[in-house]
């Protein structure tokens, strides 16, 4: 091949290269099946966390795009040996980190058939079928989820289906914004308080300031390990009515149900009852443990949610669903898309115009979007609802087993009661040994619990991360990776005790 210039061409492609070209598509694809395959039958074998030094991968490719076409097996034994490398192998059955971000064979294909199609269905005219599709993926999920009527569709709300937990809460705050300055004025946008407790998600945060809430005006109410880090509702009004006698205007309340650091629970209701007596907009940030809830035995950490007006949960996280996927419910269409429609020449449409039909670019910041609810509709039709439910309870059940094994230990202390299927806990301030009684207090526990969580993730084995709640340094061990088996949890187990016991003995 010639290199880069301005003239055209002589000659156009060889025939064999094209941009698409079914039966080359199925050749290729069918390698990389196989390259995906064979990357899960192996993954045990990976250290867990990469372990790569920055920059390793500028060292590795070329500083330039290659002038002429590669081949596919080339391409992929680069993937192999230069890409493997510097992942962290979130799928494997040894990742504790973080919260999960699993997947299943039903979401991956779904999400094969998205891409297929390729989409972009801003307008219901775009593709009937993924703006439809959606609208009854989310009254399905918003009824295993037994949300109030008003958030479905068939109860005049509705639901959409964003990319993350971000864009949910920022695309709330704005239509809570924009109902509220029409009442007060526009003027007044610098008096609007947004409250959250000490826990909630940065995502909360970070949507608040790019809706043009003031970062002074931003409350995160206090709790304590005595409520086991959820919001009280006294907590609350104390911070509310301050604002007010300051003469600021509280605007929007975000509860968490299961917190990142500690999967705590607010309480819907009782915190409803406070925000509601100001007429504020109520998000429920379920993120994480949201997923849980589609289990009757977990469904009362949701109580109250009908005194909300949006709620949303990350199938992407704990739902067997791939990256990205953002289920928002409001019970309040109007206000969104009061908020963020636009109406171009361009796109306009009979349907729109005769406003029979969603156009999910009005519930959303961007224009195009991805035909999501194919991944969802095929996990919720491949497993079905009761063995999603199974799925999930097998992760709280090992979750259990994981809380036993640190309960029984006397060198270690669980620091918050496990919720869902997330452990929290750290090295006793305060350790009985075999030989003896050691007191570490809690700075000197916080040290070894850091150096402890140092010490097993170097060892590729498996892959936990960590958290600071009231103070206290805690290793988190979030069960929830596709794979994960007993056998998994109890190397996890055994990996912390390992290392434990080798850091803990050179202590003199
Ligand atoms: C993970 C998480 C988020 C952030 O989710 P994104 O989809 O990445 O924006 C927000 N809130 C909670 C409680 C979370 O656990």
């Amino acid at each position: 091949m010639g290199s880069l210039n301005t003239q055209e061409p002589e000659t156009g492609f060889p025939t064999s290269i094209k941009p698409f070209e079914p039966e080359e598509f199925r050749r290729h694809a069918h390698l990389v099946i196989d390259f995906i395959v064979d990357y899960y039958k192996n993954i045990e074998n990976y250290p867990v966390r990469s372990q790569v030094e920055p920059g390793y991968l500028w060292k590795r490719v070329p500083d330039s795009a290659p002038n002429g076409p590669e081949p596919m097996e080339d391409i992929l034994r680069d993937v192999r040996n230069d890409i493997v490398p510097g992942l962290t192998h979130w799928q494997s059955p040894n990742f504790f980190g973080y919260f999960p971000s699993n997947m299943s064979t039903a979401g991956f294909l779904g999400e094969m058939l998205c891409t297929a199609f390729n989409t972009p269905g801003f307008n219901w005219i775009t593709s009937p079928a993924s703006t439809e599709l959606e609208n009854i993926v989310m009254d399905w999920i918003g009824k295993m989820l037994q949300l109030p009527h008003e958030f479905l569709f068939s109860g005049g709300g509705g639901g959409v289906i964003q990319g993350t937990t971000c864009e949910a809460i920022l695309c709330t705050v704005v239509a809570a914004r924009d109902r509220m300055l029409q009442k007060i004025g526009l003027e007044n946008i610098t008096k609007l308080v947004v409250y959250a407790s000490d826990q909630t998600h940065s995502a909360f945060q970070k949507a608040s300031q790019i809706a043009g809430i003031r970062r002074e005006n931003f409350r995160a109410v206090g709790t304590t390990a005595r409520n086991a880090f959820s919001m009280t509702p006294d907590g609350l009004r104390a911070a509310i009515e301050a604002d007010v006698k300051a003469g600021l205007v509280p605007l929007f309340l975000c509860p968490t149900v299961g917190t990142t650091s500690s999967t705590a629970v607010d309480p819907l209701g009782p915190l409803c009852d406070v925000a509601k007596e100001y007429g504020m907009w109520v998000h429920v940030d379920a993120a994480y443990a949201g997923s849980a809830c589609i289990c009757p035995e977990f469904r009362h950490f949701l109580d109250g949610v009908e005194k909300t007006d949006s709620f949303s949960f990350n199938p992407h996280k704990w739902f067997f669903t791939t990256m990205d996927s953002c289920c928002l419910w409001v019970k309040d269409p109007g206000s969104l898309n009061d908020a963020l429609s636009t109406n171009p020449e361009y796109l306009k449409n009979k349907a729109s115009e005769l406003k029979c039909v969603v156009d999910y670019k009005d519930w959303q910041i961007c224009l195009n979007r991805r035909f999501r609810s194919l991944k969802l509709w095929l996990v919720l039709r491949t497993y079905g609802v009761a063995n999603m439910q199974n799925f999930l309870r097998r992760h709280v059940g090992m979750a259990k087993e994981f809380e036993c094994f640190v309960r029984k230990d006397t060198r270690f202390e669980v620091v918050v009661p496990r919720n869902f299927s997330t452990i929290v806990f750290r090295v006793s301030p305060v350790g009985t040994y075999p030989d003896s009684t050691r007191v570490f207090g809690d700075q000197g526990a916080n040290e070894l619990t850091a150096k402890l969580l140092e010490s097993v993730n170097e060892s590729g084995k498996v892959f936990m991360t960590h958290a600071v709640v009231g103070g206290v340094y805690v290793i988190r061990v979030a069960v929830g990776a596709t794979l994960t088996e007993d056998r998994h949890v109890n190397l996890a187990w055994d990996v912390v005790q390992e290392h434990a016991s080798q850091m803990l003995l050179t202590l003199t």
